[in-house]
């Protein structure tokens, strides 16, 4: 296959972006270990499709703004692709390539009948109404029609969409078809084809790896003292678990700033707190810290749970953990990266650590295809088995062959989807 790497071709191709180029230089780095053919290496670097749209909402004010958004699939070799919707300022076509690049590892690495997607809108969630959310979501839904549906490509939640994004979202799409199409998204609430679990899959699966390394490294849990960026969905369950597992969670952040308490802090408290004020912003106790701070604090596993690039050259020498958690996507760079792996500092990569979320989707999906669903101790147990079925082979590639557990686990997910490019061959 002939090459169009992007220095051949002098100009970026359109889904260029920095996250981009680190998913595809960490892709080139796994290539190697994962025993592929080269022409299909070569096709697994780009995207199979990005759709880009523009959404004009009518604000409170009776104003009217358009927002970007996008949607971009990486692979759907192995089946559907499947993926988060993010609302933030920051989601660029790149970034949601990025992402879905990705979620096509993870969901192989979770042997899950999926490929990998992600979209978005660029937008400021915060200073929006429920009102303008949802007719922002509702549109967005329509513009994505011709490239959504329950065998095609099945969006989820991510950062600052949740269960009533999702509600929207299934109703939107449903009402053009004429009937309920739960299967149509993932991550909705219970009442309308929701699986129990779905909410806490991601925080609960970063807590279930985090056990299994322990275990591995001969440490308990229960004795580690542990940092937490980002107290949304997946920090703020992450955190809850780690103090029902009996660790001692000693500080937390979100986009206010971070909490620090050496004896421990009051999770469900705060959780509540975060809940009733959007944010952690006037927490009364323990000392208050920055983001930088917080990621530089004395500790045993330092779970990432915010957003992408939190630890970076700056940082990276300064951290102070014995263990990384990365519940977030892409939140230490490259570089960062190297640095740590000469630090001896084992990270959980991201592609094996938040893959609950995409797992309990899977579960959500079959459920809602098969309108039979299944209990919370039932779907945790399921969950936790692929997890740690996931986790063992990254663990052993990762052994076998001397890589870092990042590379291991893009190997594992690589070699899968490979694999099954190459058994359908090139069409036509
Ligand atoms: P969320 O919106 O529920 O929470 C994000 C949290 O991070 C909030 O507490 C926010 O205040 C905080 N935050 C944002 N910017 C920050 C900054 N610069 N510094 C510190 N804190 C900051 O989102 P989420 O669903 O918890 O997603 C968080 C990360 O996990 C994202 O990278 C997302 O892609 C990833 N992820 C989420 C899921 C899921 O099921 N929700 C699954 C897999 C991966």
């Amino acid at each position: 296959m002939a090459s169009i790497h992007e220095e051949e071709l002098h100009e970026p191709l359109e889904w260029d972006s920095p996250l981009y180029r680190t998913a595809i230089a960490q892709y080139d780095q796994a290539v190697p270990h994962a025993d592929i053919d080269p022409d299909v290496a070569e096709r697994l670097r780009f995207p199979e499709r990005a759709f880009i749209v523009s959404c004009p909402v009518r604000l409170d004010t009776g104003q009217r703004v358009v927002f970007p958004g996008y949607r971009v699939q990486h692979s759907s070799v192995l089946g559907p692709t499947k993926g988060g919707i993010r609302y933030d300022p920051e989601v660029t076509l790149g970034e949601c390539a990025a992402l879905a690049v990705w979620m096509t590892w993870k969901c192989a690495l979770l042997r899950l009948p999926y490929g990998g997607a992600k979209g978005g809108v660029r937008c400021s969630p915060r200073q929006m109404s429920q009102g303008e959310l949802e007719r922002l979501t509702r549109r967005f839904t329509s513009e994505l029609l011709p490239i959504i549906g329950p065998k095609e490509d099945i969006p989820a939640p991510d950062m600052a969409t949740n269960e009533q994004t999702m509600a929207w979202m299934m109703d939107t799409y449903s009402m053009q078809m004429g009937h309920a199409v739960p299967e149509i998204v993932t991550g909705k609430p219970i009442s309308i084809g929701g699986s129990v679990f779905r909410h806490e899959a991601t925080g609960a699966g970063v807590v279930m790896t985090v056990a299994r390394a322990c275990d591995r490294l001969g440490w308990r849990l229960a004795d580690q003292r542990c940092v937490v960026q980002g107290f949304g969905n997946v920090g703020g369950i992450a955190s809850h678990e780690l103090v029902e597992r009996g660790a001692t969670v000693i500080a937390v952040s979100d986009v206010s700033g971070g909490v620090y308490d050496p004896a421990g802090l009051d999770i469900a408290t705060m959780s509540a707190y975060a809940k009733e004020h959007g944010s952690l912003e006037g927490w009364p106790t323990g000392a208050r810290i920055s983001n930088e701070e917080l990621l530089e604090l004395e500790c045993d596993i330092l779970v990432l749970a915010a957003r992408e690039n939190q630890v970076t050259l700056e940082n990276a020498p300064n951290l102070r953990c014995k263990l990384i958690a990365e519940g977030a996507n892409g939140p230490i760079s490259l570089t960062a990266d190297a640095i740590l792996s000469e630090r001896r500092i084992p990270i959980l990569p991201d592609v094996l650590t938040n893959a609950g979320g995409v797992t309990v989707s899977y579960f959500e999906w079959v459920q809602d295809l098969g309108r039979l669903f299944w209990g919370r101790d039932e779907i945790r147990a399921k969950l936790s088995e692929k997890l740690n079925d996931a986790f063992d082979r990254v663990w052993e590639i990762s052994t076998e062959k001397d890589l870092t557990l990042r590379t291991s686990a893009l190997v594992a997910g690589i070699k899968d989807v490979g694999a099954a490019l190459e058994a359908r061959g090139l069409y036509p």
